[in-house]
């Protein structure tokens, strides 16, 4: 028999199949709508976008959602919206994705890092008071994991400094606190669909606001600073004459990517039931265990329960995070860690002087956290796997 046909070895037959960190929820209704966008012609920006832009902000309640190409080109726009310059200070929590930070650095900035919180992880306001000077103008938020932010308290903090507030809701689709969504809380908000994150188009983002003088310079700068509707002069009623107003970006998004969207969208609340109820299967099973930290949840906020991250308890078990994430792969379950501390990053050493011991928060979270996989492809037997496997370690490695 020829080897080509893969016929897999005995051990390999009885092996289960290993339980991805994460799977997209990519279903034939995306499929088909991404299939008509082609058919469409309109493979670009057109009336797609659009009408994803308008869905996303009925749907979040804001005047405004401008669709972009990336979750860090919502906050790279946002930044540049409420003037971020050359030598301003803009506060970011160490632990968060390098586009929290990096896009202060695009428009000449400098990303000030900030502890966070021991109860969510959040950015430490107490620390952030430590760490404003002269030049700090802006608060950058992230709602980790899909847990909100004490909004009310950043808010707060933020007026009394003069500070804008620009939210990194990149784990918050559908998330609220105190009753009102996530994307009206603030001036702008940014959300990413990469596609690992709850609302996915591939690769896109949305910026929301309710200001009409903001949306308007993020339309026109993330597209070569060309007038609003600069898409239309590809349509009957466009023109070919068009302006440039400034000197803009590159960052559209394409109709296919909208009308997979919009499919999001509209399967948002179907998917974000599986994984609260996945999230709930998780904290039952683990919150008593005394190995492993669950995560804690204000009864005033809606989660949207993007992450699920344990923190492994030193004093009872005698391997470490590491060794732990190596144990789950080898009984086939993925995980993930988030984040690398960005103060613990070569780059963020290299020009801004960080080093080890700088957040003591931080590093202690970094130590133990582990993301379990979380998604609504997720059967129950998935759910029990994951926490069989992980009782199965906690009695084999306690102390
Ligand atoms: C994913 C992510 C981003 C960036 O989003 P992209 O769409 O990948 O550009 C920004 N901030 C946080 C916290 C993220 O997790």
């Amino acid at each position: 028999m020829s080897q080509t046909t893969f016929t897999p070895t005995m051990a390999a037959r009885t092996a289960i199949k290993p339980l991805p960190f994460h799977v997209p929820a990519i279903q034939e209704e995306e499929i088909q709508a991404v299939v008509e966008a082609l058919r469409s012609g309109w493979i670009s920006t057109g009336p797609k976008t659009k009408c994803f832009e308008e869905a996303f902000a009925k749907h979040i309640g804001t005047r405004h959602a401008v669709a972009v190409s990336s979750g860090t080109a919502a906050l790279h726009l946002s930044l540049e919206a409420v003037g971020i310059k050359e030598g301003d200070e803009v506060l970011v929590p160490a632990v968060t994705f390098t586009a929290t930070a990096e896009v202060a650095v695009y428009l000449r900035a400098k990303p000030v890092l900030v502890d966070i919180e021991p109860i969510h992880f959040h950015i430490s306001l107490e620390d952030a008071e430590r760490k404003i000077t002269q030049k700090t103008r802006a608060i950058l938020p992230v709602h980790f994991a899909g847990h909100p932010c004490a909004m009310d308290s950043v808010a707060a903090f933020a007026a009394s400094r003069d500070l804008v507030v620009i939210e990194d809701a990149a784990h918050a689709i559908p998330a609220s606190y105190r009753g009102r969504n996530v994307g009206t809380l603030s001036p702008l908000t940014a959300f990413s669909f990469h596609a690992v994150k709850t609302l996915t188009t591939g690769e896109g983002g949305m910026v929301t606001t309710d200001d009409d003088r903001l949306a308007e310079r993020i339309r026109i700068m993330r597209l070569h600073g060309m007038d609003r509707e600069a898409w239309k002069r590809y349509t009957a009623e466009g023109t070919w004459r068009y302006e440039i107003s400034e000197a803009g970006y590159k960052y559209n998004l394409t109709d296919p990517q909208a009308a997979m969207g919009l499919v999001q969208l509209s399967k948002g609340e179907r998917m974000w039931k599986r994984r609260v109820a996945i999230a709930e299967k998780y904290q039952r099973a683990l919150e008593s265990s005394g190995t492993y930290r669950t995560p804690n949840t204000d009864p005033d906020v809606q989660h949207a329960w993007h992450l699920y991250v344990i923190l492994i308890n030193p004093t009872v078990l005698r391997i470490n995070r590491d060794q732990t994430i190596e144990e789950l792969r080898r009984r086939g379950i993925g995980t993930g860690v988030h984040f690398i501390p960005l103060h613990l990053q070569p780059y963020y050493q290299r020009t801004w002087g960080y080093r080890l011991g700088d957040f003591p928060m931080a590093e202690e979270y970094f130590e133990r956290c582990i993301s379990l996989p979380i998604y609504p492809g997720m059967t129950d037997d998935d759910v029990e796997r994951v926490i069989t496997e992980l009782q199965h370690i906690a009695a084999e490695f306690r102390k």
